[in-house]
């Protein structure tokens, strides 16, 4: 037996909450897609479960064996990153490969990319490690910043430091910080500041010290959109109303696919994660696709995704539908060696259902295709599978060889919805 506590206030500080704000527990965040701001809008502040009984596991024995031996693999090499340096250590492989968004995505290489790396950040503050409740791994990395402890995650990284231009670890560390305490998804927030500094910079919006490679700029802008004040009422509202609000064609440049900021991955660079980004259902979203990680091993072309590619994307999107629906962590998935067999398992384990393998697989498939229906119902159409203007048709700054084009993107997308069998495209 669960019981849930509903909190809620009437008073208008709901109605100015960002449209990019984040459920947080804990010190955790759920950021993406402003989940936050709907519990505002209907005047929720907190939600709060005391579990009353225990639950009761189907096979506990043999749950209890499967546990160990999952423990005992996620101490393995897939795992070690997290472990030793935590998501953070992304930020210099990501710029090695020209694929670390940077200047609102001007470029995919980040002059002062090492500044942020974990070795310097160890270097400059005192850290210690932390874990969600009974993990192994540990991934959490909190940094000492100013007596303050900062939780340093890759995607803050990027989307606070080089999207915005900052190499200064102590401002993007504090922004970060400001986020959280907030309550504003990092990534979305640095995607709609640093489109705004674009829009500065093309003489599209008055505000001169909205500038790239500002820490003060940025910290400044996360407070005026918490508080709706000045420029940060419009960016308050992400990329995409700003820019429909803003005109001249600055949604060509608004980094974000069906409204939703695109996180640390050049798509020009990583075109199967292009395709993940392009076609997913709550917009761009690596928590949704890790089609990167396609990107990475020699399956692929990353820099020319072809019709191969789709069944690669559709594989990872299904992957994470299923993992999470599993509430299983994402860092674990390097360590399974037949993922829908040992989902099975641990699923029959637990429950004492009589599932399997190929069952879970269609299950993967079918929460896809309820997202995409729900979609469909809120009045999607096949035109919004795609990226902005901006990644299509002309080579990623620095890397000649990188170009998506418009046509190839268009195909990838359609023999897309060919083989989840929508019929949504020709
Ligand atoms: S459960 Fe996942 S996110 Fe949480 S500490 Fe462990 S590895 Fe990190």
């Amino acid at each position: 037996m669960t019981r849930t506590y509903v909190f809620s206030r009437r008073r208008t500080w709901t109605r100015s909450t960002a449209a990019t704000a984040s459920i947080s527990h804990d010190g955790r965040h759920a950021g993406r897609g402003g989940s936050g701001a709907v519990l505002g809008s209907k005047n929720i502040k907190a939600v709060a479960v005391r579990g009353t009984h225990r639950c009761e596991w189907a096979h506990p024995r043999e749950l209890g064996e499967l546990s160990r031996d999952l423990s005992a693999r996620s101490f393995g090499p897939a795992t070690a990153k997290y472990r030793e340096l935590g998501t953070a250590t992304n930020l210099l492989t990501l710029n090695r490969f020209g694929a670390l968004p940077t200047r609102n995505f001007q470029r995919g290489t980040f002059e002062q990319a090492p500044a942020l790396s974990p070795a310097e950040l160890s270097a400059q503050y005192s850290r210690v490690r932390g874990s969600c409740v009974a993990c192994t791994i540990g991934c959490e990395h909190i940094y000492d910043v100013d007596e303050t402890g900062v939780r340093v995650e890759y995607e803050s990284l990027f989307a606070l430091g080089s999207l915005c231009g900052v190499g200064d670890s102590r401002a993007v560390l504090r922004a970060s910080h400001r986020c959280d305490e907030l309550g504003l998804d990092t990534i979305s927030t640095g995607g709609t500041i640093a489109f705004a500094m674009e829009c500065v910079e093309r003489g599209l919006v008055d505000e001169p010290w909205l500038t790239f490679g500002s820490g003060d700029a940025v910290l400044t802008a996360i407070d005026l959109i918490a508080r709706r004040e000045g420029i940060g009422d419009l960016l308050a509202e992400g990329s995409r109303r700003a820019a429909l609000a803003i005109g001249h064609d600055s949604l060509a440049f608004a980094p974000q696919v069906k409204g939703l900021e695109i996180p640390g991955y050049e798509p020009r660079a990583l075109q199967t994660m292009a395709l993940g980004f392009a076609v997913g259902t709550r917009g761009a979203d690596h928590n949704r696709s890790g089609a990167y990680e396609v990107d990475f091993s020699d399956k692929v072309d990353r820099r020319h995704a072809t019709l191969d590619s789709v069944g690669h994307a559709i594989e990872t999107e299904d992957r994470s539908a299923l993992m999470d629906s599993l509430i299983l962590c994402k860092f674990l998935r390097g360590v399974f060696t037949d993922f829908y067999g040992e989902a099975a398992d641990m699923l029959r384990l637990v429950t004492g259902w009589d599932v399997e393998a190929t069952e879970l697989r269609e299950t993967a498939r079918r929460i896809i295709a309820a997202k995409q229906q729900f979609n469909l119902l809120a009045g999607w159409t096949p035109e919004e599978d795609t990226l902005p203007e901006r990644f299509l048709d002309t080579p990623l700054p620095g890397d000649p060889t990188a170009v998506l084009t418009s046509d190839n993107l268009r195909a990838l997308v359609a023999e897309y919805h060919r083989q989840r069998g929508w019929t949504t495209s020709d």
